[in-house]
């Protein structure tokens, strides 16, 4: 950890930057303890001079509290061991879940017409890794729009993913479907489309795991499918053919997710 850790808070939320630590492996394997690695960081904000180099013990601080995320995530396996079976919030017990094995295909291949998820879920097949911001925006999808089952996303991560962790598995998937350990005040639904345009602006991120997008401008390729004719066709584009038509439509989803919701509290 030096100066480069100053950029983590304002950075790691951007899956083309490297911003991450990468160190979710390592600590899964055992490799290097949490307390190792909080120890260090540790001494180092004690060593900073607080005047002058402000920024960095504020970022080792950002630091820190995921390192918390992680240890709450391993309190909650410890003391609820069901949380990767059932969902930690009862309530959530009745949840209408959709059984569609096609979808969840489509969404295990990213191929789901919905650039940021199918870059996300191709990183994922490629190298067993994939982005936080990414990882939260794709099992939204998986659980919210195309209303699946959280488990099944979860097995499928736990299958591919190089850190794969029972604890820090089961609570991401249950914080992003809402029935997990925080007191979400509302049903929380990620549009794809605006978090792809806040977090990979640029469109970097999307062109390096969608090969058949590359050519698309950074204006279109969050939506190619409102892009009109010409600028496809001179991207080398043909939804449906080139790179799949969406396989939901967003608005409506996200209708139907918050019907279901609704549904749910009404039995409670
Ligand atoms: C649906 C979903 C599934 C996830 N599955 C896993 C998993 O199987 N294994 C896993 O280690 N993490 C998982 N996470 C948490 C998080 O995405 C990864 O820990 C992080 O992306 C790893 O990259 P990094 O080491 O560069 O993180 P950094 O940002 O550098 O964070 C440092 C460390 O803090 C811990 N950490 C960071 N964010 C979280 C978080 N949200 N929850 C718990 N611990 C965190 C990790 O141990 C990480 O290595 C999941 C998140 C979601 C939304």
């Amino acid at each position: 950890m030096d100066e480069s850790i100053s950029a983590y808070p304002d950075q790691r939320d951007f899956p083309f930057l490297d911003a991450t630590s990468r160190l979710s492996p390592h600590l899964h394997f055992g490799e290097l303890s949490v307390k190792e690695c909080w120890m260090l960081i540790w001494q180092q904000i004690e060593q900073c001079d607080p005047k002058a180099k402000q920024k960095i013990p504020d970022a080792m601080w950002a630091y820190l509290r995921q390192l918390v995320w992680r240890e709450f995530c391993h309190y909650l396996l410890f003391h609820f061991p069901g949380i990767d079976q059932e969902p930690f919030n009862k309530g959530f017990e009745k949840f209408e879940w959709q059984d569609n094995k096609h979808l969840l295909k489509n969404w295990q291949q990213g191929q789901t017409g919905y650039p940021l998820v199918d870059a996300g879920m191709r990183q994922l097949w490629h190298t067993g890794w994939m982005h936080n911001r990414v990882r939260m925006v794709c099992a939204s999808f998986l659980t919210k729009h195309l209303l699946i089952h959280w488990m099944e996303g979860a097995r499928w991560f736990w299958d591919t993913l190089v850190d794969a962790d029972l604890a820090n598995n089961s609570c991401g998937w249950q914080w992003v479907a809402g029935s997990g350990a925080d007191a979400a005040p509302y049903f929380r639904i990620f549009n794809p489309i605006l978090q792809s345009r806040k977090f990979d602006a640029s469109g970097d991120y999307i062109r390096e795991w969608i090969p058949e997008l590359k050519n698309l401008d950074a204006r279109h390729i969050h939506a190619p499918w409102e892009a009109d004719a010409g600028v496809l066709k001179k991207a080398g584009i043909e939804i449906g053919k080139t790179y799949p038509h969406i396989i939901i439509e967003h608005a409506a989803a996200r209708q139907r997710a918050l019907d279901a919701y609704t549904r749910l509290r009404s039995k409670q």
